[in-house]
């Protein structure tokens, strides 16, 4: 199902000529303009939009000079968010909280959000989403939805990994061979000795570990192991911000006058994490550090108000925070960006 590399592309446009047709367009998007172009032999791709639901599938945005397209990987239903968000409370409270906010108490809509980002020379993504893993599921559409927003997977140059849960790493392999052919690859030194440890490897994240071992360790030798404060390119800054895993990390993108948060898996639920930060999470690894990691990520987002994308947030996973009360309120992304 997932096109080759150079199937991928829309016929005869390379990735600049095509954000740059896009650009023409003005206000139509870039998918909207791809239909009206022919494609070469192979099928045209699939439509931008759900076909049941008319929901896009990808969204570009400006930040200064960069271009940022945030890539819907699927999404996953489920229950919850109890005992998932609120762990640690009871869980009247958690549903009372969604009725307040006009959400289901017990049922949970979950958001995976790769973000590719073009900058100066670089086209950098962060994250790869489930990969073929995800399929069956209607997750995995990372590449497959890339095309429609104008990349190849060849395009990319780095892949940038936030950290090394299953959701995140699950697209770095087609089979048995790359899915992102030209890319380097950047990730957390403390996350990476973390998974290919003996301890990760017989404890509770043994899974986990292994899908490690088989899709990001044989990338080792093309890989560049950042830390606190570390430039992944002109504009992009690593941030540490353990507790939901080991090493996970958050990143800063810069260009102009304009900052951009990638708050990755720091806040993973718009109500649950953001108006309860201190709310136990079953997925943070270190449930008091994710939670202090939260505080910092988020406080400091909320003073410089900026925007952020959570890999986790509702389609498109763009907004604001403020403080509130003892959290912060979430403001999703509407036109701040476009005037
Ligand atoms: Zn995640």
């Amino acid at each position: 199902m997932i096109k080759s590399d150079t199937g991928a592309a829309p016929s005869g446009l390379s990735r600049r000529n095509a954000l740059k047709l896009a650009a023409v367009a003005g206000g139509a998007s870039a998918g909207a303009l791809f239909s009206g172009v022919s494609f070469a032999q192979e099928a045209a791709p699939a439509a931008a939009t759900d076909a049941s639901t008319g929901m896009p599938n990808w969204r570009r945005i400006a930040l200064g000079e960069a271009s940022v397209t945030i890539i819907l990987d699927g999404l996953r239903p489920g229950e919850g968010p109890h005992p998932t968000f609120g762990e640690n409370q009871s869980a009247e409270a958690v549903a009372e909280l969604m009725r307040t906010n006009f959400l289901p108490e017990t049922r949970i809509v979950t958001s995976f959000l790769p973000v590719l980002v073009e900058m100066g020379e670089n086209l950098v993504l962060f994250d790869t989403g489930f990969g073929p893993g995800g399929r069956e599921n209607g997750q995995g559409r990372l590449v497959e939805r890339m095309a429609q927003a104008g990349y190849a997977p060849g395009d990319v140059d780095i892949v940038v990994l936030t950290h090394m849960h299953g959701d995140h790493i699950g697209g770095l392999m087609e089979g048995d061979v790359a899915a992102f052919p030209n890319a380097r690859y950047v990730a957390g030194q403390v996350e990476y000795d973390f998974w290919i440890s003996e301890e990760a490897k017989n404890g509770p994240r043994a899974q986990n570990a292994a899908a490690v071992e088989k899709l990001v360790v044989p990338m080792k030798d093309k890989m560049t192991f950042v830390a606190e404060g570390d430039e992944i390119v002109p504009g992009i800054v690593a941030y540490e911000a353990f507790g939901h895993s080991p090493g996970h990390l958050v990143f800063e993108i810069t260009s102009g006058e304009r900052s951009l948060w990638l708050t990755a898996d720091s806040a993973n639920h718009f109500v649950a994490s953001l108006q309860r930060p201190d709310w136990e999470v079953r997925f943070d690894m270190d449930k008091a550090a994710g939670i202090a990691s939260r505080r910092k990520v988020f406080d400091r987002i909320a003073e410089a108000r900026a925007p952020f994308i959570g890999y986790h947030m509702p389609f498109p996973g763009v907004g604001f925070v403020e403080k509130d009360g003892e959290g912060y309120r979430y403001v999703p992304l509407t036109y701040q960006l476009d005037v």
